[in-house]
């Protein structure tokens, strides 16, 4: 039941993420005004620029991307020639750089609490997790100067804080080089895809290996971002399209947050034109050989990419994939365009946003009464048809491929395309009321912790009816996928009565961040920490029966128990792998002697169902 990726076959194929909504939006005339001076509009400023406040790609000629160190001094000028800009770090990478973060506030509010006590939005943009997708990088320091120092674009903060990390990716983005990004045009040398670990990034969302993952969680707890915007550039298919977008919405994102989306986002996004081309959602093609056959929608994504953990966290995100075969200018600009889009929203609807975001954390914190769905598979059939501009293929027999070849024109058309974008929950879980987590498991107390979680610990030994999930067939994929051999097991349910001593950890449901719990601790969900090897050693037999005190003992326990004695002889007739292993069949008698260990193959985390007052006192 658990993946490696190729579970998400759609997502496989691509280079970052996603899955788009399929909200069917109708064009608004004055959007559609509105934003055609958006997307020109970076270029104009970069000309009415002084010298000093051209960026490194500017100065390149829109060729090259600044290193690391270039990047962080023009912050730094930026800081020093605005009140409104603070530059800090909100980690250090695991090759000991530290992770810068720009702040960007007219009121010159810099701290998180400061924010939260705050009427503005608070916008989180994240660029170079992919450290070679380097486009939004260079569109925000663009952005900032324009906000902060020639002020052109200064009412874009007038109700919002902007939160900007240049380089997430930091140690990723020094791997600098011409061949970093094969199927990308340019800049001329860029970062690397991984960390120094050689972890994606973006698949670490829930299991939070990475430093920088958990410097990430930190950051995001503590501002609690009303919008997220995750930069991007494709791989994939090629098309006229030069930016393409995701954002979840389906029913994975809380009800207040998805209307706000379709109502308030979604309109001006539809209408939004970039490069002279509208923005599409992000493009999935059925058949590579044939655009026509239609788009998939890529379902619901799973909570280790970024924009598909912040709607569990009750936040809209927005991922931005730039098309790989643009040139980087056409690319930069089109990222600026449309993160400058989001901001006016954003400050248009600042209150409206705010308002579906608080209403979301405050309903999840009432407790989830319903089925929540952890798995979804798209529908195969057709949900709505839309417009694709394409580029025409002469496809054809390939030496190179021993198949048929993509071959891509440059003859542009339009066509109208099925587009596959319903989902069906597959798998439901029952939210319990709360987890209890033995206090040995450390490990999973502290990454709940980093996600926000609230922990409690028990204050005194507790008898209490939970259920307990208790694995079978279990099996372990054979290469490593991000660090990790990604466990599969089939889970069955046991009711128990328990007791839980005192210090036991306490995770209750009645929180904001519940939906991050039911994704980490339901063994069943694509993140699972047990399908990801957080409990591996659950599953190992630690003690044995020596075959000849097993063939003494077997005997008595045959003739004592007709019932086993059945069992042990159906066993023998249908199972004939048992019948000829003598190991498997002295273990059968050890498996049902008292000395078997109950706790092999037991799910160590408990789920308590009934609401009920513990003792417990706030885990620190
Ligand atoms: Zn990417």
């Amino acid at each position: 039941m658990i993946e490696a990726e190729q579970e998400y076959p759609v997502w496989d194929r691509h280079s970052c993420l996603s899955h788009t909504d399929r909200q069917e939006c109708r064009s608004h005339a004055r959007w559609f005004f509105i934003l055609l001076l958006v997307g020109f509009s970076a270029l104009a400023h970069a000309q009415q620029v002084p010298e000093k406040w051209l960026t490194g790609y500017e100065k390149s000629g829109y060729k090259k991307t600044p290193r690391y160190k270039e990047t962080m001094e023009y912050c730094r000028l930026l800081e020093r020639g605005s009140p409104w800009i603070r530059v800090t770090k909100f980690g250090t990478s695991p090759e000991g750089r530290d992770m810068p973060l720009v702040i960007a506030s007219k009121d010159k509010i810099f701290d998180a609490k400061g924010a939260a006590k705050s009427d503005k939005a608070i916008l989180l943009i994240q660029n170079g997790i992919h450290a070679g997708e380097i486009d939004g990088k260079d569109a925000c320091l663009m952005l900032l100067r324009d906000i902060a120092i020639t002020k052109s674009k200064a009412s874009l903060l007038d109700h919002v804080i902007l939160l900007v990390i240049p380089i997430y990716n930091v140690d990723g983005h020094e791997r600098f080089g011409p061949n970093n990004r094969i199927n990308q045009n340019g800049p001329e040398e860029m970062g690397w895809r991984v960390n120094a670990l050689n972890l994606n990034l973006n698949r670490d969302y829930l299991k939070a290996d990475a430093p920088e993952t958990q410097a990430w969680l930190k950051l995001f707890n503590a501002w609690l971002p009303d919008f997220f915007i995750d930069c991007h550039v494709t791989d994939g298919a090629d098309f006229q399209y030069s930016v393409t977008y995701g954002i979840e919405l389906h029913e994975n994102v809380a009800p207040p947050v998805r209307s706000w989306i379709q109502q308030q986002y979604l309109p001006m996004l539809s209408a939004l034109r970039l490069d002279g081309v509208p923005v599409a959602p992000y493009i999935f093609l059925r058949d590579a050989l044939d655009p026509l056959k239609g788009q998939d929608g890529g379902g619901v994504a799973p909570p280790r990419f970024s924009t598909a953990y912040v709607p569990l966290q009750n936040r809209p995100g927005l991922l931005i994939e730039t098309h790989m075969l643009k040139e980087y200018k056409t690319r930069v600009d089109g990222t600026y365009g449309l993160l400058e889009a989001t901001l006016r929203r954003m400050n248009e609807e600042y209150v409206s946003l705010r308002n579906a975001v608080r209403l979301a954390d405050k309903e999840v914190a009432k407790g989830i009464h319903e089925a929540y769905a952890v798995r979804y598979d798209q529908v195969d059939t057709p949900s709505d048809t839309i417009s694709y501009l394409g580029f025409r293929q002469q496809n054809g027999p390939s030496e190179i491929s021993g198949t048929t070849g993509i071959r891509y024109t440059r003859e542009p058309f339009e066509a109208h395309v099925p587009r596959y974008d319903s989902v069906r929950a597959t798998t439901l879980i029952r939210p319990p009321a709360a987890y209890l987590i033995p206090a040995q498991w450390k490990d999973v107390a502290e990454r709940l912790k980093m996600h926000g979680l609230q922990l409690e610990r028990l204050t005194a030994a507790t008898t209490v009816d939970v259920e307990e999930y208790r694995f079978s067939n279990a099996s372990w994929a054979q290469s490593p996928f991000e660090g990790r051999h990604a466990a599969s097991y089939r889970v069955d349910t046991i009711q128990r009565r328990r007791t839980f001593p005192a210090g036991t950890i306490v995770c209750p449901m009645r929180q904001r961040a519940a939906k991050v719990a039911l994704h980490a601790l339901e063994p069943q969900a694509p993140d699972a920490f047990a399908a990801w090897g957080f409990f591996d050693a659950v599953f190992e037999q630690k003690e044995y029966a020596e075959d000849y005190v097993m063939e003494s003992m077997a005997p008595a326990m045959l003739s004592a128990d007709s019932a086993l004695a059945r069992q042990f002889r159906e066993k023998l007739r249908t199972d004939s792998l048992f019948a000829k292993s003598p190991g498997a069949r002295i273990n059968f008698f050890y498996q049902h002697s008292p000395y078997w260990d109950d706790a092999v193959n037991l799910y160590p985390v408990a789920r308590l169902m009934r609401e009920q007052v513990l003792p417990t006192e706030p885990l620190r």
